[in-house]
């Protein structure tokens, strides 16, 4: 049967839109069909470096150079000065007692700040989501897609080798043949909803909610709260993470006047302040916390607040003969430790190497590995933010626990960089990490942990990222503070099985100043 076109991709956020351009790579003929319009507002902003990396990586692979600019805040700057964007050095995370104002403490016990670059220049960045999305699907468009917004689509019908859509476009009826469907409309979207999918919980994750909007005015959180010496990058040009028993709020400033700020938290706080209740709820949270009610003192919100009653997701099925999802539609977490980005981008790369493919059955055992590598890198991610919802009382650990993310992370991005390729996301696949961290993560949740059971998992966490450190991560003279050193890396080659020449090749290629942050 004929096709009007190869793929249909439903869903023009980012995913959509480069998964659309990279299929035109592929000589497909697409339709990337919107509910909305373009510029819209979209959560989700802040990137890392793996994403960045990837960004890279599939601008490289995939011929897509207008894409590239995107993958570091100086080249962003350089080329696309109207795309509204944040500069993120790092992860910064500052733990609060309820109704106590923070404190600066010599021994940085309250706070963990983890560099992501040692300039600014080659730093990553926040996506101010409304510019970059309709940048992208401009460049899919350019790129050939056909783009078609203000579509209401109803179920798929699967007739041989067609999938039959059908629904309206500002009113008037649409009907569309194609050949294979990409749902990229993000968490409980299109095939969740139309195919009656099953969802299943995330075992360990607790249910939590989201509270968040835009605001103008928010003061830099470093002008309220003087450092006594020189942190290893500024402190708020970060994805700022303010921590405390059962919530957490985030921080992410744009170079537009905007700051992107928000809470997450377990359904029993939330419940306390009455989410539902938006505006309010936001700020009985502030009383909460004096410090951050006073970074807000003279913020005021753009936009209405934006609540999320679940903010968790997770798919039974991500992919089936006709059809797939890209991983943030399959499932979502928690903001936490932002990887959202990465795991979607991921998900494209491995999409992008199988759509492609003629070769049937290879086609189906590649999608087949496609859904369960999903899944269980979605699965490995919750319990990872499940631990760290369980400690966020107790900075010490939860300080401990986020440095599984960041060795996994910081290696598997230098791995990629010595075009190697990293045991699945956050090293989940490895056989020693994976498994230990798995194990580390459900003891975590153990709560109340008793006092011998905390020693030894400190133990543990910081005997399993040993072989993966190459940040000096966990060294208690630096004190919770981790900047950027290229020395870090040069003294750890041989945990990346590299040489020392290789590592400081990779630090040239990627414009790190090897004198270090
Ligand atoms: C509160 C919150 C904070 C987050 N923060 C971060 C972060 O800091 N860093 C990070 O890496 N990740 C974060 N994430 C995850 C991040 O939002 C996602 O990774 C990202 O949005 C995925 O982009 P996407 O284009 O795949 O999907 P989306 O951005 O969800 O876009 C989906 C698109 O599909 C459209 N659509 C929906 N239904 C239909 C339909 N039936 N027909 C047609 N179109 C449809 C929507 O209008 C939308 O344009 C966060 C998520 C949440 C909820």
């Amino acid at each position: 049967m004929p096709a009007d076109f190869d793929i249909a991709i439903v869903g023009a956020g980012f995913g959509g839109a480069l998964m659309a351009m990279i299929a035109r790579r592929l000589d497909k003929s697409v339709v990337l069909l919107e509910k909305g319009t373009h510029p819209r507002f979209a959560i989700g902003e802040s990137s890392t470096p793996l994403a960045n990396l990837i960004l890279e990586e599939l601008s490289r692979r995939w011929d897509l150079p207008r894409i590239r600019p995107l993958a570091k805040w100086g080249t962003w700057q350089k080329t696309y000065p109207n795309l509204a964007c944040g500069l993120k050095r790092g992860f910064s995370f500052f733990h609060h007692k309820l109704g106590e104002p923070w404190k600066y403490q010599p021994n940085h016990q309250n706070e963990l700040l983890v560099a992501a670059s040692p300039r600014d220049e080659i730093a990553d960045t926040h996506w101010f989501r409304a510019d970059v999305d309709h940048f992208l699907v401009n460049e899919a468009i350019r790129e050939g897609c056909e783009y078609l917004d203000q579509v209401e689509l109803e179920s798929p019908t699967f007739e041989g080798d067609i999938v039959k859509l059908s629904g309206s476009r500002s009113g008037k009826p649409l009907r569309l043949r194609v050949r294979f469907l990409v749902d990229a409309s993000g968490p409980q979207g299109f095939l969740h909803r139309t195919l009656k999918l099953p969802a299943e919980e995330f075992s360990t994750m607790l249910a939590t909610q989201g509270l968040y909007s835009h605001f103008e005015n928010v003061a830099r959180f470093a002008e309220l709260n003087r450092h006594d010496e020189s942190p290893p990058y500024p402190i708020d040009d970060a994805a700022v993470h303010h921590i405390f028993p059962g919530a957490w709020i985030w921080v992410l400033r744009f170079n537009n006047g905007i700051t992107s700020a928000g809470v997450a938290a377990t359904d029993e706080f939330a419940k306390q302040l009455d989410f539902a209740n938006r505006t309010k709820a936001w700020e009985r949270l502030l009383n909460f916390i004096p410090s951050v009610r006073e970074q807000f003192a003279s913020a005021k919100p753009i936009r209405e607040f934006t609540h999320t009653p679940r903010l968790s997701f997770r798919t039974s099925r991500v992919s089936a003969e006709r059809w797939t999802m890209l991983p943030h539609t399959a499932g979502f977490v928690d903001p936490l430790l932002s990887t959202g980005f990465p795991l979607n981008l991921l998900g494209i790369e491995r999409l992008a190497e199988t759509i492609g493919l003629r070769n049937v059955s290879r086609f189906e055992a590649r999608m087949e590995h496609y859904s369960r590598q999903t899944l269980s890198e979605l699965d490995f991610t919750a319990l990872l933010i499940s631990a760290l919802y369980a400690n966020m009382g107790d900075f010490e650990l939860f300080s401990a626990l986020s440095l599984l993310y960041f060795a996994a992370a910081s290696f598997s991005e230098t791995l990629r960089r010595l075009a190697k390729t990293p045991e699945g996301f956050l090293l989940n696949e490895h056989r020693a990490f994976g498994p230990t961290a798995r194990k580390i993560a459900n003891a975590a949740l153990n709560q109340p942990l008793l006092p011998a059971a905390r020693t030894s998992l400190l133990k543990d966490i910081s005997n399993v990222i040993e072989p993966f450190n190459i940040a000096g991560l966990n060294d208690p003279a630096r004190r919770n503070w981790y900047p950027v050193l290229a020395d870090d890396l040069l003294q750890n080659h041989a945990k990346l099985g590299a040489s020392e020449d290789q590592i400081a090749d990779v630090l040239v290629r990627c414009g790190w100043d090897s004198t270090g942050g």
